[in-house]
């Protein structure tokens, strides 16, 4: 980058999310093909966590660019307000329902995972004003969960960073623990959905269940590195809710089109929301877009005769559904969530056997969706911080992998081989076998 011009043009110009400081070196992007991405020096980089688990068809699909072309240039969008249609949304909606579990028959579009919770939380809270319930506003979430940015999405995001300096907060929002079943310390000795459901009963105790709207979760919590709960959790956490009337609202924002090794998360814990979540992987992110399904019981309340006061300006974008379609013809012809099972147990095996280092606390993996928790000492599984190991895997072995606290966040686009897997794992094995208990890569 440097002598690009670019790198100093960034520095004086964009405001990048989670970068302190403004002399950081800019790696500038301008073009990628499948796994690959280069920047401005020619310089390519296995991407390792498909952008931020969006691009499940890899880049540069010329396929998708020339959908995208030919919609423009036919209808390139128009809101769906009122009574106003485009026939790529409805194939589109149509499509979705005959995807996702079967009482999810309703589908409201919007631009990306945070809009996307924001309708659901003011479904949630409008379905029950609407029937009658107006002092059910409550939401409940957990530490650790990452929703996004708006004001509710934010709100219901269970990080301080997310919260502290930005004043009053989402009201209402009450934060459970997170299952992390690694983080033993969480649960007082006791088995995990043991304690979360106790902990559960009590919160719905203490607000009351008639105050309570809904409950938010991302089926597998990616912000901490591919948590997934026990296989009970979710079944036993759903049972309780529903005993109350509280609905369940599934972030699948991550989880969703594929990345579990099925379309969604809710057939891999085989537990149905009444409100699903979708995004990123809808398009592969070729143009932003998201998707919120629901139930026919959630829908006519909230659309009732008063209709639902809640429109995005590009909910439904017909070029965004066009992109959508084709992306989602990819996936299916190219076998692609059977590849993210089998590639995704093949790099999961791989990765465990960094194990014999002993920075590697643990290793999670479903589908293409991993983690990998690196501690200072096994025995205390004291975090340690993983930003330097981002980054000398970068600069050092080429490979662009996100790091959140001490979690390196592992998820490739779903047309990973063995081959990329086999280059990642060594990548890291040589970057981890330098990394010191402090976290400072040697
Ligand atoms: N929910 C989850 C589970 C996510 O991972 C993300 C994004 N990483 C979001 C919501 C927010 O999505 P967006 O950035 O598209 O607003």
């Amino acid at each position: 980058m440097p002598g690009s011009g670019l790198e100093a043009l960034d520095r004086a110009t964009l405001i990048h999310p989670t970068l302190s400081g403004n002399t950081a070196e800019r790696i500038v992007l301008t073009s990628g093909s499948g796994s690959r991405v280069r920047d401005t020096d020619g310089r390519e980089y296995l991407d390792a966590s498909a952008v931020l688990g969006v691009t499940q068809v890899g880049h540069g699909r010329a396929e998708l660019a020339r959908v995208a072309a030919e919609q423009m240039a036919r209808l390139e969008y128009f809101h769906t307000w009122g009574t106003i249609s485009n026939d790529r949304a409805v194939e589109l909606a149509a499509r979705l329902v005959g995807l996702s579990p079967e009482p999810l028959t309703r589908v409201y579009f919007t631009s990306g995972g945070a809009e996307g919770n924001e309708i659901a939380l003011r479904m949630a809270r409008l379905y029950h004003h609407r029937r009658g319930e107006s002092a059910r506003t409550w939401i409940l979430s957990r530490r650790s969960a990452y929703h996004g940015v708006g004001y509710g999405s934010g709100g219901v995001t269970g990080f301080p960073a997310y919260h502290q300096g930005f004043g009053p907060s989402l009201p209402d929002v009450d934060f459970l623990t997170p299952p992390q079943p690694y983080r033993r310390e969480l649960f007082a000795g006791s088995d995990v959905t043991d304690f979360c459901l106790a902990e559960l009963r009590e919160t719905i105790d203490r607000i009351g269940p008639e105050r309570i709207a809904a409950m938010i979760g991302e089926p597998i919590m990616g912000a901490v590195g591919a948590a997934a709960p026990p296989a009970d959790y979710w079944p036993r956490v759903a049972e309780l809710l529903h005993s109350y009337g509280i609905l369940l609202i599934s972030d699948e924002v991550i989880t969703g089109y594929g990345r579990t090794g099925h379309w969604f998360a809710a057939d891999h814990f085989g537990v149905v929301p009444d409100i699903m979540v979708t995004a990123k992987g809808i398009t592969s992110g070729y143009v932003p877009h998201g998707a919120v399904l629901t139930t026919e019981a959630v829908a006519d309340e909230v659309v009732g005769d008063q209709g639902f006061p809640a429109g995005f300006t590009y909910s439904g974008h017909a070029t965004a559904c066009a992109v959508a379609l084709a992306n989602l013809d990819i996936i299916e012809r190219e076998n692609l969530l059977d590849n993210a099972s089998t590639v995704g147990a093949y790099l999961g095996k791989r990765l465990a056997e960094l194990s014999d280092l002993p920075i590697v606390g643990d290793v999670r993996q479903t589908g293409l969706m991993l983690g990998v928790e690196l501690v200072a000492d096994r025995g205390t599984r004291e975090p340690l911080p993983g930003a330097a190991v981002a980054e000398a895997l970068r600069e050092r072995a080429g490979i662009l992998l996100r790091a959140n606290g001490n979690a390196l966040i592992v998820n490739p686009p779903l047309i990973f081989t063995q081959e990329d897997a086999d280059e990642l794992v060594a990548g890291l094995r040589s970057v981890l076998a330098r990394t010191r208990p402090d976290g400072r890569v040697l």
